[in-house]
């Protein structure tokens, strides 16, 4: 697989779309206070959308290949549930002409929720809350070959594409091939340019990105470990995988992501972690769980063998991972 490769195009194609579907949807919705209903309707007809758009493109390129997608739309076929489902085809017919609403269904569910030895690994909409809150979210799809990721891309609609100009041009690509580097492009895939992490190598020159929810990562504890490593800079809180992102393109060092207290046992999901994890490591950096163990992409749809997410430029994780055990 190269660069010009089918997977690599349809990859770049799929995201495209469906970040400017969600993007219409949240501008569309933005406006009235419906992005914060308690029904959460915006971000379902996103979800539903962007899944539908590319588990439609994947399937009819890659007839033979599984999709591991978090939705499906049992949901969306009960009768009082009709009027969204034909707000979610109207929203996908602008990208992809849609015949009915039963099609769109049909697609959602070609995502299964068990992976094979080559499947391809769906987040529609990952970091729904910051999508809700007009903050951050990605579209995240990977393809995975025996347990190994070979290709992510991770769609960031609303991340500034220049780190240096954080209130400019907004919306980004970032795209990884195994053994081929990562490349950040803007939200129309042009532009391309490889991307690399920082090169920090004093520990309390690092930055920390963490999630921004306190139930989704134990924020006490990477406060600790930030004094334990003299790290002066404030962490940069951020939702969805664009952590993943800001990392490889050296604007942060380290993601902390361990588990929150109040849900110590938590498993990670495989596509919160698939295209990001490639990104981060093509373009320098290490990717690990908090105990130092390789992320697992083979056992399901959870990461059964992983506890936390450690990322960092390479040059810092031995040191982290120590300072983490202390
Ligand atoms: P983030 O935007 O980094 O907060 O991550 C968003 C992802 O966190 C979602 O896609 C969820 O799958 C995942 N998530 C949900 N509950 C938890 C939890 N208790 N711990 C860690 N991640 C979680
Ligand atoms: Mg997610």
């Amino acid at each position: 697989m190269d660069q010009n490769s089918p997977e690599v195009m349809t990859a770049i194609q799929t995201a495209i779309r469906a970040s400017a579907l969600c993007e219409k949807i949240r501008m569309d919705l933005a406006g009235g206070e419906s992005l914060l209903k308690s029904d959460r309707s915006p971000v379902t007809i996103a979800d539903y959308g962007s899944q539908a758009i590319i588990c439609k493109l994947i399937r009819e390129r890659f007839p033979d290949d599984t999709i591991v997608a978090e939705e499906d739309s049992k949901e969306l076929r009960r009768s009082d549930r009709s009027r969204i489902l034909e707000h979610i085809a109207g929203y996908v017919n602008a990208f992809i002409p849609v015949s009915s609403s039963e099609e769109v269904c049909s697609w959602i569910d070609f995502g299964s929720n068990s992976v094979s030895g080559r499947f391809w690994a769906l987040d529609p909409i990952d970091g729904t809350k910051g999508f809700l809150r007009g903050d951050q979210y990605a579209i995240a799809l990977a393809l995975i070959e025996k347990g190994r990721v070979k290709l992510g891309i991770l769609a960031c609609p609303n991340l500034y594409a220049d780190i240096h100009h954080p209130f400019g041009e907004k919306g980004c690509l970032f795209l990884a091939l195994k053994g081929n580097g990562s490349f950040q492009m803007d939200r129309w895939g042009v532009n391309k340019r490889p991307i690399f992490v920082s090169k920090v190598t004093n520990p309390s020159e690092a930055v920390i990105t963490e999630s921004v929810e306190p139930d989704h990562a134990d924020h006490l504890t990477h406060q600790r470990l930030a004094q334990k490593l003299n790290i002066s800079k404030p962490s940069l809180r951020m939702d969805s995988q664009a952590k993943y992102g800001i990392l490889a393109r050296g604007e942060v060092t380290l993601y902390l992501r361990v588990p929150s207290s109040a849900e110590p046992g938590y498993k990670e999901n495989i596509w919160d972690h698939a295209a990001g994890s490639i990104i981060a490591e093509e373009a320098g950096g290490r990717v690990t769980d908090v105990m130092g163990r390789p992320l697992d992409f083979s056992s399901g749809i959870k990461m059964e063998k992983n506890h936390g997410i450690l990322v960092s430029n390479g040059i810092l994780h031995e040191v982290v991972l120590k300072a983490l055990k202390m």
